[in-house]
């Protein structure tokens, strides 16, 4: 049975950085289904120029419309209030049958702040982990790289010393702990802060969101 994908942020607005490294994570573990889970209010940013939950939603679902095996979830939105993801995947993991594979999607830039989530330890013995690489650390993220020491560092100090590195399957693995696997996504340098930086300024976001999300924003006249 293939595995679905929980890919939690705050999409504010959802770009093309977001849609392309699910793509790529989800042909390369072969998902059925990358579930999108925007958040209500984010734990671990400001509220300061954060499109309101609605339009984050309405722009995600314009953004995934007519592709395959990308699906937009609002139960931390319906949740309202701060969003913590360990209920999210509790939830998650509670609807799905035992046997399907459930993975939780992050960058390596969230991944690195990871001790900050509420109850962060429980998420290493519930849910294996896809850590997906971003354009600072890319595209030479090999195990020799700065990034990746940091990245070692991180996990067997701030996360638990039993983590070990398999090379072969590009995954920190631990005898009683969920997996972390790692993923070279192509670099795409687009920031969601990138894009309401350009906003702001009156320059054109063409390119680095959807269409129907560029669209979006300039009917609503979001971020200016
Ligand atoms: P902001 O710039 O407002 O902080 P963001 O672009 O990082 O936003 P989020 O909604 O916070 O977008 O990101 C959700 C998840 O997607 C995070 O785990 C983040 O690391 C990851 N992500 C966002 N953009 C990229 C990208 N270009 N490449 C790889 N991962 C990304």
């Amino acid at each position: 049975m293939n595995g679905i994908g929980l890919f939690g942020g705050t999409f504010n607005p959802i770009h093309l950085g977001h849609l392309k490294v699910a793509r790529a994570v989800c042909d390369g573990f072969c998902l059925d289904t990358v579930y999108f889970i925007p958040c209500a209010q984010p734990p671990h940013k400001g509220t300061e120029n954060l499109a309101d939950a609605g339009d984050r939603l309405s722009m995600l679902k314009a953004a995934v419309a007519g592709k395959a095996r990308f699906v937009v979830s609002d139960m931390e939105i319906r949740r309202q209030g701060l969003s913590y993801s360990i209920d999210t995947v509790v939830a998650f993991k509670k609807k799905m049958p035992l046997a399907r594979p459930c993975f939780l999607m992050l960058g390596i830039d969230a991944f690195l702040e990871f001790h900050t989530w509420k109850t962060y330890e429980i998420f290493f013995d519930v849910i294996p982990m896809i850590i997906m690489t971003r354009p600072a650390e890319s595209p030479a993220f090999s195990r020799e790289t700065a990034g990746a020491v940091a990245l070692k560092t991180y996990i067997q100090t701030r996360i638990d010393s039993g983590y070990e590195y398999v090379p072969e399957k590009d995954c920190y693995v631990h005898p009683q702990k969920q997996p972390l696997y790692l993923y070279h996504v192509p670099p795409v340098p687009i920031s969601a802060t990138g894009i309401r930086a350009r906003i702001r300024r009156g320059e054109s976001i063409s390119g680095l969101v959807p269409p129907a999300v560029e669209n979006y924003i300039l009917k609503k006249g979001l971020y200016v």
